[in-house]
């Protein structure tokens, strides 16, 4: 079986398929339609991102709905507001010679008595994210009673977002007898469960191999320090002048942060994460596809499922923290055919994650070295004179260009080349002949990190701290750490070399985080206690600190003694500029050697900035 006609789609589904362009079935809809159309079944279906799996579940409903009755009859659910849209749309031409065919989204973030109103003149199809799902049926807007097929899409997603309780809710509202499809990229135990619990023998489908990434995607890594990791993303673009691409951060903050960066440094780019509103996110997603942006920095969940075509590149700018999310990241380039790259950028603390990754894409990585400033600097001007070459001419500029000629009667051809080259090419060339990035090399990390971040050397970059918390309030190293990690809203390496001792404890963070660290724990109370945290001198074993008090420590000491200066850095403006202004008396004498505030990527001032497109 090769064409559509043969999976046994009808006449409206054909035309429909034809005006899109689709020529013939992708894998998984070669294995799925014909099952789902002749069979009343319960399905899992196992496939990567980008395969298709929007028609393959699209097509049979729209073939096995009744579009004479208003009735609800089929529902599907979707991990996030971004894929219940695309899925919707993509349902509507699917179906758009369905007579009477009518899907509606619905989706948290829009007008609720909207979306009832929409339902209720009658929807065949509804296609919902759990938690607005949840709400209608509460506040009965919705009536799912006799569905008869269900479709949880990208449900490992869905899962991994907390939706276990809704979807569990929102199916005991729907018929026993209907059937369920389950889509999902990969299958971990709760995916395996939620098939056990509400689907009977389901039929299983796997495209590729389970969890194996696209073909036509190769993968790179660049190991840089820690504190290169933006000046290496901004390498890595400027060397590929026509990326686009979606770049991955851990966290919402960072993800805000890098493209806030990025923005500012000259790049098209935009953000895209759960903490902007949902017209913000529509709007940027609308640039996105349009390439009116060229870089978008999402976190996980907001990029998960999203479709667009021609990504050239998915940079890393942190891996996951689960391995397997990183199939998904790739999944966004390589798409349709197109070879594309995925990059990593990681420390030499996160190397070994790297191998597990390979384990699961089955796919070595290339190591690769972040490229040279001054190669930069030629592919941008290589680039530019391409476009320039390409650049068809407008005749109506002609009538101008007498008063032009003039002023170049004494120019040579050559001489007028080099002027109008040397602009681009300064702007790069000055930022990138002071500009340094040391590729780490691999084998003296192998001795590698154990866990604890310890086994880092000092670095004049890094900034040791003193916390007044020790064992005796209950912590080992990991412990604090994870603390640490947590109010900071830090990343798994962020914080190392983590020391505990009896009654106080030392830790370090990179240099460019301490104005934060500083910041954060002023007039930080825990368990009603206030935590104090200084720079400390002490950069190494973290056994010793200068002039330290006895007495002071534990987080009773921390309070009595520092109220007052507390409340004087308060008056000063609350957040120190300092980073450690507040005068702790003889405490801070330790640290007074130290500057105390360090150029972060986003300082240094004379980057190149890139026009945009
Ligand atoms: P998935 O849900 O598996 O990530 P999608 O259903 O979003 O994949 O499809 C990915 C892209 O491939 C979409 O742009 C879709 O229109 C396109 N597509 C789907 N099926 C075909 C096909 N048979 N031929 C060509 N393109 C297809
Ligand atoms: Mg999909």
């Amino acid at each position: 079986m090769s064409t559509f006609q043969e999976l046994g789609l009808n006449d409206d589904l054909l035309k429909a398929i034809a005006d899109i362009g689709f020529e013939t079935p992708s894998d998984v809809q070669l294995k799925a339609v014909p099952i789902l159309l002749e069979k009343d079944t319960d399905l899992v279906a196992l496939a990567q991102t980008g395969t298709g799996k929007t028609a393959a579940f699209g097509f049979p409903m729209l073939q096995k709905i009744d579009m004479d009755s208003r009735t609800t009859q089929g529902l599907i659910l979707s991990p996030t507001r971004e894929l219940c849209l695309q899925i919707t749309n993509e349902i509507k031409a699917y179906g758009k010679y369905c007579n009477g065919l009518n899907v509606v989204a619905i989706y948290g973030g829009a007008s609720i008595t909207d979306q009832a109103r929409e339902v209720k003149r009658g929807a065949q199809i509804i296609v919902a994210t759990p938690g607005r799902m949840k709400d209608m049926i509460k506040r009965r807007l919705v009536d799912i009673s006799k569905i008869k097929y269900s479709v949880l899409d990208e449900a490992d997603e869905m899962l991994n977002m907390g939706f276990k309780e809704d979807i569990t809710e929102i199916l005991s509202h729907t018929p026993e007898e209907k059937n369920t499809w389950l889509f999902s990229a990969t299958m971990p135990k709760e995916v395996s469960n939620i098939a056990k619990k509400f689907m009977v023998d389901p039929i299983e489908i796997t495209v590729g191999n389970k969890n194996e990434s696209t073909n036509q995607v190769s993968h790179e890594y660049y190991l840089v320090n820690a504190r290169d990791r933006y000046g290496a993303l901004k390498r890595l673009a400027d060397a590929n002048p026509e990326i686009f691409s979606v770049i991955f951060c851990r966290t919402k903050r960072d993800t805000q942060k890098v493209a806030e960066q990025l923005i500012e440094d000259g790049y098209s780019a935009g953000a895209l994460h759960g903490d902007l509103s949902q017209n913000q996110r529509d709007l940027v997603m609308k640039s996105f596809r349009n390439q009116q942006i060229q870089m978008l920095v999402a976190t996980d969940v907001a990029a998960r499922g999203i479709d667009v075509d021609d990504i050239t590149h998915v940079i890393n700018y942190q891996l996951p923290d689960e391995p397997e999310i990183y199939t998904h990241r790739s999944g966004r380039t390589g798409r349709a055919g197109k070879t594309g790259i995925s990059m990593v950028i990681v420390s030499k603390s996160e190397v070994r994650k790297i191998k597990s990754i390979e384990r699961i894409i089955k796919k070595d990585f290339i190591k690769k070295e972040v490229p040279d400033g001054m190669a930069i600097c030629e592919v941008q001007l290589m680039s530019l004179a391409n476009k320039i070459n390409d650049t068809e001419i407008n005749p109506e500029i002609d009538k101008y260009l007498e008063s032009i000629n003039e002023l170049f009667t004494d120019t040579t051809k050559e001489e007028l080349i080099k002027k109008f080259f040397s602009g681009e090419f300064t702007r790069f060339f000055n930022y990138y002949s002071k500009s340094r990035i040391q590729n780490v090399t691999e084998s003296r990390g192998s001795d590698s990190d154990d866990g604890g971040g310890r086994g880092y050397t000092s670095n004049a970059n890094d900034t040791r701290y003193f916390i007044n918390v020790g064992r005796k309030d209950g912590y080992d190293w990991m412990k604090l750490k994870d603390f640490l990690k947590e109010v900071l809203e830090l990343g798994r390496d962020d914080v190392f070399k983590v020391d505990v001792k009896e009654s106080f404890s030392f830790f370090t963070t990179d240099k460019g985080l301490q104005e934060k660290v500083i910041a954060f724990f002023t007039d930080f109370k825990h368990d009603g206690r206030f935590v104090n945290v200084e720079v400390s001198e002490d950069k190494g074993q973290g056994t010793s600190r200068n002039k330290r008090r006895s007495g002071g420590g534990g987080f009773g000491g921390g309070r009595k003694r520092d109220d007052s200066s507390r409340s004087e850095r308060r008056s000063s403006g609350g957040r120190s500029d300092r980073g450690d202004s507040g005068n702790r008396g003889t405490r801070r004498s330790d640290s007074d050697s130290k500057p105390r505030r360090t150029e972060s990527a986003s300082s240094d001032s004379d980057r190149p900035r890139r026009s945009r497109r």
